[in-house]
């Protein structure tokens, strides 16, 4: 990491030695290989962290935050994904948890956030739909107030880990009149509540990660309401800009770089190790740019956040920040993958244990993370996205 102080190094090293200490080793292997958590390994690791005060640092300090400044946590979450550990689930400290401190009553921080900062619910996001992602406010999902309740009809799609989850935030239209961002409401709904199911999709290399969820009359108190009625746009702008800065995964791109250049240096091709090939050298040298780049875009942005009070416009540079995490992360899986060779036409969801060398299981897992990775370039704002907001409020265009 760049520029860090005496005191950040001290913290870096704290970390490290905390997490080294505590996290289980075996997952370890299983994450550098490519491989994922269980909803149980995830949930006793976040509380592991919030026990130390390390899941919620950036929440108000009455719900549990406040204990690091912004370069701290940085290095926090640089230090867990090199590892390579697990963070906090981003969904319930990043997403759900700040909307409901911004926007929330007494009575919804109260009942919420305690749960959410120690992940006794598992939250899930409904803001999608099949024919609302980029242009989320043309979404259709109804909600209809009958007397104290709200009922709720329609179909979320692509939800992160609904299968785990016992809550789900969602965005629905309470006032179908309305210009489209005016008639929409940010909605709390249990997973248990009847009349919602959830289906699995399947990604492209096969795994369980989103679902389709349907809202069949799926009943909630009037209470479950964020923020005013039919103004739920403002907290899903608020999220969506938190969503695109916690994708940073500064310390992930770091992992799997020094994960490339370890198989590179072991992999012996055409008599001399693959690292010493000048042409994938040369690929190397410049994915090392690259991360390099990511995180000093970061560390710019970070500072510039610090600066800004709560009342300023987001920074429209958070969406370079997407973009340079999307095509850093994107671009070192494929070199793992191109690593794998013509082995790489063997799919594996799962391996038994990580080793530096390449074998064909671990080409395999390579192949799915290369295939999984496409997601990134969609999820949390699309790529083209990002460069339309970037050509019209930077670029002026
Ligand atoms: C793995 C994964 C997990 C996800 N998890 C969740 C979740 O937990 N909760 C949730 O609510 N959603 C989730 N999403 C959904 C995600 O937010 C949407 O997929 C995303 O917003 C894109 O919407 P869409 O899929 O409908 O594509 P579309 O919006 O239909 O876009 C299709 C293509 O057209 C392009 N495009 C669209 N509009 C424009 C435009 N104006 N200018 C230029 N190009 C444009 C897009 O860039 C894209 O390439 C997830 C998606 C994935 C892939």
């Amino acid at each position: 990491m760049f520029g860090l102080s005496a005191e950040e190094l001290r913290f870096r090293d704290e970390v490290h030695g905390f997490v080294e200490a505590e996290f289980p080793r075996d997952l370890s292997r299983r994450l550098a290989a490519g491989g994922n958590p269980t909803r149980q390994e995830q949930v006793d690791w976040h509380r592991v962290l919030h026990g130390k005060g390390w899941a919620v640092p950036h929440w108000p300090r009455e719900w549990g935050g406040g204990n690091l400044d912004q370069r701290e946590r940085f290095i926090l979450s640089v230090v867990l994904e090199e590892y390579p550990a697990l963070t906090a689930l981003s969904m319930n400290v990043n997403l759900c948890g700040p909307v409901i401190a911004q926007f929330g009553t007494r009575a919804q921080k109260e009942k919420f956030l305690p749960r959410l900062a120690n992940l006794d619910d598992w939250w899930a996001q409904g803001f999608s739909e099949p024919e609302s992602g980029s242009d989320l406010a043309s979404l259709r999902t109804r909600a209809e107030i009958k007397g104290d309740r709200f009922v709720i009809n329609g179909t979320k799609t692509w939800t992160t880990h609904a299968q785990h989850a016992d809550w789900i935030f969602v965005l629905a239209r309470t006032n179908p009149e309305a210009k489209p961002q005016l008639g929409i409401s940010f909605l709390l709904v249990p997973m248990d509540a009847p009349g919602l199911s959830v289906h699995p999709i399947k990604l492209i290399e096969g795994g369980h990660e989103v679902n389709q969820c349907f809202f069949a009359s799926v009943e909630i108190p009037r209470e479950n309401l964020v923020g005013e009625i039919n103004r739920g746009w403002e907290c899903a702008k608020f999220l969506l800009m938190n969503e695109r800065f916690s994708s940073v995964r500064v310390g992930a791109a770091n992992e799997r770089l020094r994960r490339l250049k370890q198989i590179a240096a072991n992999e012996v091709k055409g008599g001399r190790p693959l690292a010493e090939d000048p042409f994938f050298g040369r690929k190397i040298a410049a994915m090392e740019a690259q991360t390099k780049a990511h995180e000093l875009i970061t560390l710019r942005l970070l500072e510039d956040d610090e600066q800004r009070g709560p009342e300023d416009p987001p920074n429209p540079l958070s969406s370079l920040l997407k973009l340079s995490a999307t095509e850093t992360r994107q671009e070192v899986t494929h070199l793992l993958a191109e690593v794998a060779g013509p082995a790489a036409s063997r799919l594996s969801l799962s391996i038994e244990e990580d080793r530096d060398e390449f074998t064909p299981e671990w080409a395999g897992m390579a192949t799915a993370q290369y295939l999984n990775y496409r997601k990134l370039s969609i999820f949390g704002g699309t790529t083209e996205i990002q460069k339309t907001i970037l050509a019209k409020s930077v670029l002026g265009l």
